[in-house]
């Protein structure tokens, strides 16, 4: 009899993490690496944030915080909704969490029954369909196309919708695509999910503050206010305030299931870090200075990371609308053979001979359900990003 659990044996490490781990390993051999794994802002939490969480230590505020977190935060994200989103929440409708990643597990682990289906659209962030996988549910992926902007399209979501539906998960800005949905693609999903009351939306709006040029972020709730009852919207500070380390992410949703999740997180971790949560309201309510600072510098390097990959021989770089994140395909790389005789048969090949042949580390799109594709995180400097480019072109070029 095995000691550790059936369901832990089924859940694969996620795949960012194994990418980044090797650049590391191969790094501290003494290998000259570029790594482009990680999805986390290169930036410093702003000082303004920092100083919150300081004098929030000064204060003592560092007791038991209540389970779904500490009232000027569910506050903070109320105001939140309204201002940013136009959408109305109140207070008590809210939930802080270690990490939207600890939401996200909560949400599917209150509402789950073996058996019951959970749509993701493909590419996803990994970790969706482990977590569904890991609270008893059947992730249903349903696949997109580069031509459609790798966008989930409305008939596709149909034809997925079961009897056994529990959830569809949205996620704009995408990770690991950058794909953002506009209000009017949001609206033909919507108005499916209209027609099929038992289907739960998780909004999952992680990526909102980092779209650009003229996009405009839409969260569902604003195109389809009958949802209200059956939306989780989701959010946090990791990526927007550059604050992947202090671990707050919050929601907000119908009472029942707030009441649930209450419920679990009360036998698990309680509520997340006083100090860190401290820090959040600052972040919420405080200066948005930083943002167009941020904005401004990833689509820089959105727009040299897109350019130089579509000049790279067999590489086609669609333009993303958000995040930090883009998602080219290498289709016409399979077939083809590396310097050291290695034929490419798959996406993970490809990414592998780059590794060896040129220490660009990146994440095979396999992993994020759609492939033949990779994942380049730029949250990183023009300089590496730029030496990352051209490894890669000479990498292509070298492809026999
Ligand atoms: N959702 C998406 C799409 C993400 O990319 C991430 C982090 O990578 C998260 C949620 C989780 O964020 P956190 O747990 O840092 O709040």
């Amino acid at each position: 009899m095995a000691f550790i659990a059936d369901v832990i044996l089924g859940v694969k490490p996620s795949a960012t993490m194994v990418a980044t781990q090797k650049a590391r390993d191969l790094k501290a051999q003494g290998r000259d690496i570029i790594s482009l794994s990680v999805g986390e802002p290169d930036f410093d939490t702003p000082d303004h944030i920092k100083e919150a969480g300081i004098a929030a230590i000064r204060r003592g505020e560092t007791k038991y915080p209540p389970v779904l977190g500490i009232p000027a935060l569910r506050e903070a994200i109320a105001a939140k909704f309204k201002r940013e989103n136009g959408i109305s929440y109140k207070a008590s409708d809210t939930i802080v969490g270690t990490g939207a990643k600890q939401i996200l597990f909560n949400a599917f682990m209150a509402t789950m029954n073996p058996g019951d289906e959970v749509i993701i659209p493909a590419p996803y962030w990994v970790s969706y369909p482990d977590m569904v996988q890991l609270c008893g549910g059947k992730p249903v992926i349903v696949g997109t196309t580069l031509k459609g902007g790798f966008k989930l399209q409305a008939e596709d979501l149909e034809r997925a919708i079961t009897p056994k539906t529990k959830w569809l998960v949205l996620n704009s800005p995408s990770n690991p695509s950058g794909a953002a949905y506009t209000a009017a693609e949001l609206k033909s999903l919507t108005d499916v999910l209209v027609k099929h009351p038992h289907v739960w939306l998780l909004t999952d709006d992680m990526y909102e503050h980092l779209v650009y040029g003229d996009f405009v972020f839409t969260t569902p709730l604003q195109v389809e206010p009958s949802l209200y009852d059956r939306t989780l919207t989701l959010n946090g500070v990791s990526k927007a305030y550059a604050m992947t380390g202090w671990r707050i992410g919050y929601a907000a949703g119908p009472a029942v299931l707030i009441k649930a999740m209450d419920m679990l997180q009360g036998q698990q971790t309680s509520g997340a870090t006083t100090i860190a949560q401290f820090a959040a309201v600052e972040a919420l309510n405080g200066s948005q200075d930083h943002l167009p600072v941020f904005r401004k510098a990833f689509q820089e390097r959105r727009d040299l990371v897109v350019s130089m990959l579509n000049q790279a021989k067999y590489l086609q770089c669609p333009m993303p609308e958000g995040a930090f994140y883009v998602y080219p395909s290498c289709a016409d790389a399979i077939g083809k053979t590396t310097q050291d005789g290695k034929v490419i048969h798959t996406d993970e090949d490809f990414i592998s001979g780059l590794l060896e042949q040129e220490g660009v580390a990146v994440v095979h799109g396999s992993a994020f359900g759609q492939g033949p594709n990779f994942r380049i995180s730029y949250a990183t400097s023009t300089k590496v990003l730029e030496d990352a480019c051209s490894r890669i072109q000479r990498f292509t070029a070298s492809l026999v």
